[in-house]
This record gives C-alpha cells, structure tokens and sequence, in this order.
C-alpha cells in the first residue's frame, strides 16, 4: 500500500462528465489499496471568470487591500470543485471528503495572489486516510497566520499538490493534465514536439521558470527540496486503463542524472510572452550606475531579469533590462520619473512587444558550440537577438515578439528535438 497524491488540472476537471472520470479513476487506485489524497483545480476557465468579475468591478490599478479581495474571490473555483469531486468518489461508492486550504490548514505567508506555503498541518488528512477515506483538498488556496485566505499564484495547484505530497511523505505525486507528459517544447506551438520519457529535476526547474506553464515553477522547487517522486500524465487515457500502465506513463522528474540525460545536449526549448524591455540611453558611465537604476527597481519591488549594459562611446552608455509585462508601465514612469533626474541619463525607452526564447539541456555543461548552434539557427530566419543571457544549463535569447513560434519551430529542429524522443549528443553537435 501506498500513499499517492493526485492532483486534476483545470481542464480534467472541465465538466461534471469529467469529474465523473476522475473520480473512477482515483476510485480505481483506492481499489488497488493505495491510500489517496486529490488536490483539483478549479474548473476550466473559472479561475479567469472570476477574476474577470472582480476586474469588472474595480478596473483601477491594484492596491494591497484589493489584492486581499482577489484572493477571496478566485479561491472560489476550487471550493467547488473539491464539493463536486468529493460527491463524485461517494457516488462511485468510496467514503471521501474534501478540505479547503483553511480546512486542512495548509499556512501560507500574507503575499496576497502570490502566497508561499509556510507548512502544512497532516493530522486531519492522516486520521481521514487512517479510517479510509479519500481525501480531496483544494488546490491554489492557504490560509495566513490571521486566517485570510491567500492564493498561491496561477498554476498554483501543482505547488499545493507537490507540497501536500511533501507533508505526507507521500510515496509519489502525479500530476494529471492535459497533455501526456513534459514534451521537448510545448506541443500546442510545435506539433512535432515529442514527450520525454524523463527530464532531471534541474531541467525541469529551468523549463519551468523560463515559461513553460506545464508545472509551476514553485511546485518544482518543492519537489527538489523534499525530493517528492513527481510524475507528469495524462488525465485522457481512459480512467479504467491498466493501473501499473498508467503508473509508468508520462513524464518522470528524476533526481539522478543518468546515462540518457548526461548525452542529452538540450533537452527542451521554452518561451516566455510575460516580460518586456526597458533601455536607458545615454547614461554617464561610472562605477555605480547599474546600482542608481536598478537599485530603485528593486525598491519598487520590481523583479528584473535580463540585463545588458552596453560598451560606452565618449563616456555615456545605454543599460537595458527586461521586466514582468505587468509591472512595465510601472518600470518606465519610475525610469522617467526617478531615474533619469538622478542619473543624468538622454532618455528612456520601452518595448512592449518582446518575448524570451530558451534552450535548456544539462549536457550544455559539458558540450562546446550550443549556443553558436542557436545563434546560427535563428540568423537562417533572420530572427535578430536583441539580449543574450546564459547560465551552465540553458541559453536565453531576446527577441522580437511576433518571431517567437518561428523562432521555437527553428531552434526545435536545429537540435533536432523534431526527430527523437530522447534527444542525443550527437544530435546536437
Ligand atoms: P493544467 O490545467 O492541467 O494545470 P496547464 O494548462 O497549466 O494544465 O499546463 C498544461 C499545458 O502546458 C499544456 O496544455 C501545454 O500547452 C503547456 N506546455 C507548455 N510547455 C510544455 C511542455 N514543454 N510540455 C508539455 N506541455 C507544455
Ligand atoms: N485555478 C488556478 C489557476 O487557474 C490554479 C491552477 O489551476 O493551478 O491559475
Ligand atoms: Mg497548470
């Protein structure tokens, strides 16, 4: 017997019709006499009606106390979808009951829309397995130490699975969605994109953090500090398939690298549409002025992620540095209004319409030319980078948004992602 954690995305939960699957399939794994613990997700599209709602209500930019509301509002969605799973695994003949994030209590800090998990109470949910009954707990939602309802960001019911998964010492987490497993790219861009029988934990974090919305970047970090056995897979293969077939499906975040990962050269491409750029031009070029302008950023509470600073002509240089799409119009008044005045800087630029390429593999460590090979590969488009950013196991490009599926599609076949399910080194080179 074991103990597993499933957790439904948004679309596997997408209808009662739906909801009636999952619930034979989790019924199906209880039969089998693991002990099980579901962690849904709202019903599709609930989570952005919701917050449409609250837009609708109060379109001004938001404030903290408005922040408070959101989380109140959205966390809605998956109170019932607990409420309709719960009622399904009973109907299919299995004692269950659901939680929400205050129920169980999973505590998180008081970062409203963006809450961590700070711990996670088992007692409840250990004495509901104890006495065998399924156990259901919302996904995306906590609770802060003064008992406000928090949200844990979008995607966040991965993290809320991971995270229970991690508190329970549960033996493995599988995360059902819509797609059968992590592919080398996210196959609704590349239809050529094929699955991965297994990504290491490292890969898999940058893939997430560079864009790919598969897993939320969070969940990851989660199943890398408490080394919870995660498993990406489909919730579309028929509920009633072989369970130790579908126990082996999908994609395998490994803690190991073995063989095949240590020849992969890269084993992902990932995008990333949410960010945008800002330039200074014309900044005097002394020792400080990185600090002058980005330490004002930080103060705003802005996060910044890539950065160039150009070589300077007659003493002055021009500092870009790309910024959440969300806070861009925040970032250009700052530059404008602070910045500027204080630096002695020409002017200030922004562009809007930008998007972050990158191609992720462990086997870049030790593999020479990766970088050259994605160079080349989008000069042949004639795609112009307009950033470069490395790190040992992933280069990023900046670029010009409307190139980014071409540039996807391009970089997917110069590593030659297209033709193997498990990329090669030979492949690459
Ligand atoms: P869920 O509602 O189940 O949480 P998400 O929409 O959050 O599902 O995540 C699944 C989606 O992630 C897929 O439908 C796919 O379009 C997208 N995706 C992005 N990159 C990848 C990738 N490398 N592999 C698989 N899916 C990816
Ligand atoms: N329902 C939330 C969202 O749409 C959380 C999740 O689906 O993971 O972002
Ligand atoms: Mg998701």
């Amino acid at each position: 017997m074991a103990l597993i954690v499933h957790k439904y995305g948004g679309t596997s939960m997408g209808s009662t019709e739906r909801i009636r699957s999952v619930a034979k399939r989790v019924a199906k794994w209880a039969r089998a006499g693991h002990q099980m613990i579901v962690v849904p997700s709202a019903m599709s599209g609930e989570t952005n009606r919701l917050l449409a709602l609250a837009k609708d209500v109060s379109p001004a930019q938001q404030t903290a106390a408005m922040l408070r509301e959101l989380d109140m509002i959205a966390c809605t969605g998956e109170q019932v979808s607990v409420g309709l799973l719960s009622l399904a695994l009973q109907a299919e003949g299995m004692q269950a009951v659901s939680y929400t994030g205050w129920q169980v209590p999973v505590r998180t800090d008081s970062a409203y829309t963006k809450a961590r998990i700070q711990s996670i109470d088992d007692a409840r949910v250990r004495a509901d397995l104890a006495a065998g009954r399924v156990v259901v707990i919302t996904g995306f939602q906590g609770v802060d130490e003064d008992n406000n309802v928090t949200t844990l960001g979008r995607g966040g019911s991965d993290t809320s699975a991971v995270a229970v998964a991690a508190a329970l010492k549960a033996d493995e987490c599988l995360i059902y969605t819509d797609v059968d497993g992590v592919y080398t790219t996210d196959p609704r861009i590349v239809p050529e994109a094929k699955r991965l029988h297994s990504i290491s934990f490292e890969e898999m974090l940058e893939m997430a953090s560079l864009g790919s919305k598969v897993l939320q970047i969070r969940s990851v970090e989660f199943a890398g500090k408490y080394r919870v056995p995660l498993r990406v897979l489909s919730s579309f293969t028929p509920w009633d398939i072989d369970i130790t077939e579908e126990a082996a499906s999908g994609t395998l975040i490994t803690f190991e690298e073995d063989e095949k990962m240590e020849q992969a050269v890269v084993s992902g491409i990932a995008f990333n549409r949410d960010e945008a750029k800002v330039t200074v031009l014309g900044v005097p070029d002394k020792p400080g002025i990185a600090y002058s302008i980005l330490g004002q950023v930080a103060e705003a509470n802005i996060d910044v992620d890539v950065i160039i600073q150009n070589v300077s002509h007659d003493g002055k240089t021009d500092f870009s540095f790309t910024v959440h799409r969300n806070d861009y119009q925040r970032t250009l008044d700052l530059l404008k209004t602070k910045v500027l005045p204080a630096t002695g800087a020409a002017e200030v630029l922004g562009d809007a319409k930008i998007c972050k390429v990158s191609i992720v593999g462990i086997g870049m460590r030790s593999h020479a030319g990766v970088a050259s090979t994605m160079f080349r590969a989008l000069s042949e488009e004639g795609i112009n980078i307009q950033m470069i950013t490395t790190s040992e196991i992933k280069t990023s490009v900046v670029i010009d948004e409307k190139y980014m599926e071409l540039a996807v599609r391009a970089l997917h076949k110069a590593f030659d992602l297209d033709a193997s399910i498990e990329p090669t080194a030979e492949s690459a080179d």
